[in-house]
């Protein structure tokens, strides 16, 4: 069973713990302004392949590599001016480029699934701080079971992983909530949305002063196994955009109006009740996974406009609606 190790108050001491597992070539999970992360040492292609083995993750869905800031990110790929000034307008932070890997870097092929391109974050908080100090970038995934619910806590880190890890590092709750926006510059300057995240397509439009390009991108391997039809799985099945309540659902409410059959549900969890949607986004997990332990067999959720965070939080809920390839386990789905 994992040691989990509470970082408030003992920063020096989780930093060199961390450390030294990861210098062992084992993961750990750290918190993550988005959600928490299973990281291991990128460079190290026995540690990244542990990474895969504990999700149960399939090994052509590449991984985020996490740095410490852009001056170590512009190490080890390539920027073109658009990347560069997103990376300075929002690193760091809940943004991730795709951009092309320097020749010769020694990022592992298991970190990219054998890709030329990479995809780079700098995150908020502790987890800047350890890749400062341990010295190379982390590979991370959220620290779940392939296929299953995010964690945005580090006791939900220890329900899906615990047995398999040796380290969970504990900073509180996730603050963002869901993963981070991935984005890339296509060769011909377009601006392609690859997932919608924790930062806002209109706040990088803003910076970026072009519009987004949404939709399949040319190269199939990226859109695969991440892009899994089934994620975000929780046991019960999920109804969207649900007007009212059927008798013995769980309901994840959006605003405060009341709602036909609200009486005669299960559970009610208020994902925002004034209406946020970055207030809904960072409940939006924990409360999928309380709302699958009430022990029922379906989960209405209110209608969420898709402006701001909400195209993050749909497309999560798209996910967790859709039809499973197989039974849902905790081995993961895929
Ligand atoms: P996560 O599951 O949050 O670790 O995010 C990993 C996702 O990032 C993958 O499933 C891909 O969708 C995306 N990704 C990572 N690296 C690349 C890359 N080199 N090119 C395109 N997408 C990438
Ligand atoms: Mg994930």
């Amino acid at each position: 069973m994992a040691r989990t190790l509470t970082i408030d108050g003992q920063e020096d001491t989780v930093l060199a713990e961390a450390s030294a597992v990861l210098a062992r070539g084992l993961p750990v999970a750290i918190p993550t302004e988005t959600v928490y992360g299973l990281a291991a040492d990128a460079t190290n292609a026995e540690a990244v392949r542990r990474i895969y083995a504990v999700k149960g993750r399939p090994s052509i869905n590449p991984l985020i590599c996490h740095m410490s800031d852009l001056a170590m990110a512009e190490g080890y790929a390539t920027f073109d001016p658009l990347s560069r000034r997103l990376a300075e307008a929002f690193w760091p932070g809940p943004l991730t480029l795709v951009l092309p890997l320097k020749p010769d870097s020694p990022i592992a092929r298991e970190t990219t699934a054998g890709l030329t391109t990479v995809g780079i974050r700098v995150p908020q908080g502790f987890a800047g701080a350890l890749i400062a100090a341990y010295g190379k970038p982390l590979a991370a995934p959220s620290a779940n079971p392939s296929g299953r619910i995010s964690p945005t806590a580090a006791s939900h880190v220890e329900a899906g992983l615990g047995e398999r890890l040796e380290l969970i590092l504990d900073g509180g709750p996730a603050t963002v909530g869901v993963e981070s926006t991935i984005v890339k510059v296509e060769a011909d300057g377009t601006l392609r949305l690859l997932r919608p995240g924790g930062l806002s397509a209109d706040e990088i439009e803003r910076v970026a002063g072009v519009t987004l390009t949404r939709g399949k991108a040319g190269a199939a391997a990226i859109e695969a196994p991440g892009m899994l039809p089934s994620h975000y799985a929780p046991r019960a099945a999920v109804r969207m955009n649900a007007t009212e309540v059927r008798p013995g659902e769980a309901f994840l409410k959006f605003g405060a109006d009341s709602v036909p059959g609200e009486d005669k549900a299960a559970a009610i969890f208020a994902l925002s009740a004034s209406g946020n949607a970055a207030e809904a986004a960072s409940h939006l997990f924990e409360l999928m996974k309380r709302a699958d332990e009430a022990g029922v067999t379906s989960i209405a959720v209110s209608p969420i406009p898709s402006t701001g965070l909400g195209e993050a939080i749909n497309d999560r809920l798209v996910r967790a609606a859709a039809p499973r390839p197989g039974p849902v386990t905790d081995e993961g789905t895929s």
